[in-house]
């Protein structure tokens, strides 16, 4: 029965080894509708192998058989003990009392459900294993765990896995399962590097499994271990294929002369710092090669990626092609526009959704026809609509929330586009390699000559006085403050309340000085305000997160967070990065509520204490255990079920050299190790990868 369910496995490849463990769980003995619902709520998947990767998250460790005497209190125990005595209740609503003994001591077994506890028949010798309480001199084992015969101890699980449940669903109802699933388990063929599974003394697939599953003694990290490796292999292996399909895949060299680029650096009127010229380099070692370019360029707000991507910009146009830049906002990309027409001498063209009629006509005829070489935008680049005579360069700004298959598609205006997406948001290093694997990476660390560190300070909301106090001082000597106001509750209209409170609180003291800027205004109004701010004509500007994108007024110099606990902490590093634009030093106060939790304190010591945005995010990442992960839950990434990215965050990286050396020396995987991958890939879903490297 099991071998038809196991050969009708919906899926191209022939059959393989590994059939039986795809197979669906409800083949298994005792999976029924509702049993095999239950599972799926748990393991998130239908499958038996879904079944063998609901690892167990501890173990319950019964081999300790203590005398009474010597059970330590409040631990779990197994005693080896006799039935001297059954004290039934006197009313329905108390327990039935079971007392047991081993001559060094007597125990009280308490019953909720009196059928168990009349199972025991006065005389008999038992193991008994759970929690032992004690009440005074009275020691008693609330609801036991397990009961077997003294004569059956094997019947005992002396090393007892505790797997995570669900309502309905209980250990004992997993307990066969699994036992069926790991016998299903085949005998498979090693697929990690010999030497390595030596260095790491890892267990085999299958011995892991049964490991966590059916322990015989604590099973200690390297079962875990090894099934983590396997996962985050099979994903490296697969962002590896698409880097390299990627990177084989016919792209066009783009050489340039060099003639745009020099007028507009002399436009420009500075050098490149050291880092963006590092960048620059790598980008034109990309554009120049005849296949496709995908790279990040990651760099803090006020790193320089602008320039760096404007001069990349320009040497597509050097080369007869037309290039693309993308913002996420329209403010945005009218401020990348007003950059780029600055310095570049060529014709710059804008395209949002609010370019419309004549405008929009003659500039999609311009970019069909090649007249326009230069073309910033939202989104609508890249709509259907949209023809280019031949775009070289496709540059993102800021997308940080696509998948790796939008990402791919994002080039589409031209298979052979070379594609550079811009990051402000410094995305710490385990999420590199596991969100933005298939691409390269250049980093723009410190800042332009000439700008000034941002000096960061933290301080409790009680003394919001003194805050005010030095903001009166601050404003006396002209300078321009930014007031941010957190996005708190699930109702804007309430944060608006918040920051509505605070801009009247300030208005009072400082008067027509305050202006007031959030998401609820229209347009206009919040429109002014910002520009009311930027050309000095309010000082202090009340605002909620919509200053986060994009507003640059570099005369700015102190920025105040209010509730700063309630931000990310990329986030507020974000928000800092929105001072310290111009040449007058500047100041970031942190704002807090008393009563912060440990973790919220470092959180905002962190900052105060580094403005190295990579340190910042690797940092963060550890702080919040990997759990909400920025960016994770947006882009549709699967989630991890047997690795934990910050646990195992020296194996990731470890996958992602291992997969790109397997790729490079066995493309086809074709060796033995190759031939085992396949099992791999396929065990982890990664199908769709091997399917492209059958038909490619
Ligand atoms: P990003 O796009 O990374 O936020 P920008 O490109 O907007 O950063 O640069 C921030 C500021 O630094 C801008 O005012 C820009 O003109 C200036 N800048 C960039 N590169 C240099 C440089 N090499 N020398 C001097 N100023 C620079
Ligand atoms: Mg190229």
């Amino acid at each position: 029965m099991r071998a038809d369910i196991a050969v009708s496995v919906p899926d191209a490849t022939p059959p393989s080894l590994i059939d039986p463990l795809l197979a669906p769980a409800a083949s298994l003995r005792g999976v029924g509708p509702s049993r095999g619902a239950l599972l799926t709520r748990a393991t998130g998947g239908t499958r038996v192998l879904d079944v063998l990767f609901h690892l167990p998250e501890s173990f319950v460790d019964r081999r300790a058989r203590p005398e009474i005497r010597a059970a330590r209190r409040g631990e779990v125990v197994t005693l080896a003990v006799e039935v001297v005595r059954h004290e039934a209740p006197a009313t329905q609503r108390q327990p039935w009392r079971v007392i047991v003994t081993d001559g060094t001591g007597t125990v009280e077994l308490v019953f909720f459900k009196p059928q168990r506890a009349q199972t025991l028949a006065l005389g008999s010798r038992i193991l008994v294993s759970g929690k032992l309480e004690a009440y005074g001199e009275r020691l008693s084992m609330p609801h036991p765990e397990h009961i077997v015969p003294a004569d059956q101890p094997e019947r005992l699980p002396a090393i007892e896995p505790v797997w995570p449940l669900t309502a309905g669903l209980f250990a004992w109802h997993l307990r066969p399962v699994l036992t069926q699933a790991l016998a299903l388990v085949p005998p498979l063929p090693e697929w990690h590097d010999g030497p390595l599974m030596r260095r790491e003394g890892w267990p085999s697939f299958g011995d892991a499994l049964r490991a966590l599953h059916a322990p015989r003694d604590p099973p200690g990290p390297k079962p875990r271990a090894r099934l983590a490796y396997d996962e985050l292999l099979a994903h490296q292996i697969a962002l590896a294929w698409v880097k390299q399909r990627e990177r084989t895949r016919p792209g066009r060299a783009l050489a340039g002369t060099g003639a745009l680029r020099d007028e507009a650096l002399r436009r420009f009127g500075h050098t490149l710092t050291p880092s963006q010229a590092e960048a620059l380099a790598e980008i034109d070692a990309n554009m120049a090669a005849p296949t496709r370019m995908l790279r990040l360029l990651q760099g803090d707000v006020g790193s320089g990626k602008t320039l760096v991507a404007a001069l990349a910009m320009l040497r597509a146009v050097e080369s007869g092609a037309q290039a693309a830049l993308m913002a996420p906002t329209e403010t945005l990309a009218r401020q990348h526009l007003r950059t780029l027409e600055a310095i570049c001498p060529v014709p710059v063209a804008l395209l949002t959704g609010s370019v419309k009629g004549t405008a929009r006509r003659n500039t999609l005829l311009g970019l069909a026809t090649g007249r326009i070489p230069i073309v910033i935008g939202t989104h609508a680049l890249f709509q259907e609509a949209v023809e280019y005579k031949d775009l070289g360069l496709a540059v993102i700004d800021e997308q940080h929330r696509f998948g790796v298959d939008q990402r791919l598609s994002l080039g589409g205006k031209g298979e052979r586009t070379d594609v550079l997406v811009m990051t402000a948001t410094p995305i710490p290093r385990t999420l590199l390699l596991t969100q933005w694997g298939e691409m390269e990476v250049s980093r723009l660390s410190g800042k332009p000559a000439g700008r000034q560190p941002i000096r960061t300070t933290v301080h409790s909301l009680s003394l919001l006085p003194d805050v005010v106090a030095a903001m009166a001082r601050a404003l006396d000597r002209g300078e321009r403050i930014f007031w941010v106001c957190p996005l708190v509750s699930e109702s804007e209209t309430l944060d608006v309340a918040a920051a509505e409170d605070r801009y009247q609180a300030l208005r009072q003291r400082f008067g027509n000085r305050v202006g007031l800027a959030h998401g609820q205004m229209a347009p206009e109004l919040r429109e002014g305000a910002l520009a009311a701010f930027a050309r000095g004509a309010t000082q202090l500007l009340v605002a909620t997160t919509v200053i986060e994108v994009g507003v640059d007024v570099p005369e700015a110099s102190v920025m105040v967070i209010d509730h700063a606990e309630r931000f990310g902490l990329a986030q507020l590093h974000q928000l800092r990065g929105r001072v310290g634009r111009g040449a007058a030093a500047s100041f970031c106060l942190l704002l807090h509520e008393d009563g912060l939790t440990e973790t919220a304190r470092r959180r905002l010591l962190l900052l105060r204490d580094t403005e190295d945005g990579f340190v910042i995010a690797d940092e963060d990442f550890r702080l919040r255990g990997g759990g909400d992960l920025l960016g994770t839950r947006q882009s549709g990434q699967p989630g991890w079920r047997l690795a934990d990215p910050v646990e195992h965050e020296g194996l990731l990286r470890m996958a992602a050299g291992d997969a790109a050396l397997l790729l490079e020396r066995d493309p086809r995987l074709e060796t033995p190790r190759g031939q085992a991958i396949r099992l791999l890939l396929r065990l982890f879903d990664r199908g769709a990868a091997l399917r492209t490297l059958q038909a490619g």
